[in-house]
């Protein structure tokens, strides 16, 4: 995703970083020992969010 950070000290244009919005592992780990649970965290934690990857600032997300 191209972006151009809205933070006037950083200016950055070009590709935003992306980063899952929940840890995988632990998703799993839920559902193994706590089904209902581990299915929620999956639901509710899936998407990506994208930060600007010089100064680090949320730009959007996604779901
Ligand atoms: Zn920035």
């Amino acid at each position: 995703m191209y972006i151009i950070c809205p933070n006037q000290n950083c200016g950055y244009r070009g590709e935003a970083l992306r980063k899952a919005r929940g840890s995988t592992a632990l998703g799993c780990l839920l559902t193994l020992f706590l089904l209902v649970p581990g299915i929620l965290y999956f639901i509710f934690s899936r998407g990506y969010r994208y930060y600007c990857p010089k100064c680090g600032l949320q730009i959007a997300s996604d779901n």
